[in-house]
C-alpha cells in the first residue's frame, strides 16, 4: 500500500497494539481487573478515599510499562509519518508507546500516565521516564491524580472533537488492535466508513465491527503492518 495515494490517514490503535510489547492487557486471560477491582484502584470516588493506594496502583502500571518497548508496528508507523506528514495515531491506549517509538500527533482518548493534574488549579504536569511519580502533591497542596479518564470520568470534550475531526476528514482509517466496545471509539470506524475513507483492520481476532471494514488482516500488529507497507 502506498501511503502517498492518500492525504488524510489516522491510525487508531488500542491495548492489543501495546500488548504485543508486553503490556498487560485490562480486560481477559491475565488481565488486570482479574486482580485488582477497579472499584478500588481506578475511579475517581476510590482517589478521594485512598489517594495513596490508588498512586500506588498506577505506579505499578508505570513501571510495567517501562519494562516493555515499542515494538516494529510502533516504529514502522512513526516512520510512516516522516514520509507523510498528515498522518495521525488516535489511541486509546495510555502508556505513551507509540511516542516511545518517536510517533507524533498522538491523540490520547484516554489520557496518559505519564502526565499528572491538579483537580484545582487545572495544572497539567508531564511526569516521564521513571516508575514513581515524582511528586504526589500539587504545590497547590493538593494531591496530584493521574490525567488518564478513569472508570465513571467523562472523556476530555477536546480530545474528542479534535479525534472525530480527523477521523471524519481522513480517507485511509487503519484499526489496529482494538475490539472498538468502548464509547466513542466503538462509533469510530463507522464514522470513518461513513465518510468514505477507506478501512482497514488489524486484528488477529474477529471483532464485532469486522463487518464494516474494507479489508481485514487477521494477524499480529507488527506482522500486519510489515505486510502491507512493506514495498
Ligand atoms: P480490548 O482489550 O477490548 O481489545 C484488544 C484487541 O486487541 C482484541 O480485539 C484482540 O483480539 C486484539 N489483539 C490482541 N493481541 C493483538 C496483537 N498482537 N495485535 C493486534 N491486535 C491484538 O482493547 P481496547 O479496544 O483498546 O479497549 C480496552 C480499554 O482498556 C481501552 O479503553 C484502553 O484505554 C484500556 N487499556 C489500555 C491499555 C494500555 O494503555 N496499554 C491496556 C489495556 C487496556
Amino acid at each position: 500500500m502506498d501511503i502517498q495515494n492518500y492525504n488524510r490517514i489516522v491510525f487508531f490503535t488500542g491495548a492489543g497494539m501495546s500488548a504485543e510489547s508486553g503490556v498487560p492487557t485490562y480486560r481477559g486471560r491475565g488481565g488486570i481487573w482479574n486482580e485488582y477491582k477497579w472499584e478500588e484502584y481506578a475511579c475517581e470516588s476510590a482517589f478521594m478515599v485512598n489517594p495513596e493506594a490508588v498512586l500506588d496502583f498506577h505506579e505499578l502500571r508505570r513501571i510495567e510499562a517501562l519494562k516493555c518497548n515499542p515494538h516494529k508496528g510502533h516504529e514502522i508507523i512513526s516512520q510512516l509519518q516522516n514520509k507523510h506528514s498528515n498522518t495521525h495515531i488516535v489511541t486509546q491506549n495510555i502508556d505513551g508507546m507509540h511516542q516511545r517509538a518517536d510517533s507524533k500527533n498522538v491523540i490520547e482518548l484516554h489520557g496518559s500516565i505519564w502526565r499528572m493534574r491538579c483537580e484545582s488549579e487545572g495544572l497539567i504536569i508531564e511526569d516521564l521516564d521513571r516508575g514513581n511519580y515524582n511528586k504526589r502533591h500539587c504545590n497547590c497542596g493538593r494531591w496530584l491524580r493521574p490525567d488518564i479518564i478513569w472508570f465513571q470520568d467523562m472523556l476530555n470534550e477536546k480530545t474528542v472533537q479534535k479525534a472525530t475531526e480527523l477521523i471524519g476528514k481522513c480517507d485511509l482509517f487503519i484499526s489496529i488492535g482494538t475490539s472498538a466496545v468502548v464509547w466513542p471509539a466503538a462509533g469510530y470506524p463507522k464514522l470513518a466508513k461513513s465518510k468514505g475513507a477507506y478501512c482497514l483492520e488489524i486484528n488477529p481476532e474477529t471483532t464485532e465491527l469486522s463487518s464494516i471494514y474494507d479489508k481485514t488482516i487477521r494477524s499480529k500488529a507488527s506482522e500486519g503492518l510489515s505486510d502491507i507497507f512493506s514495498n
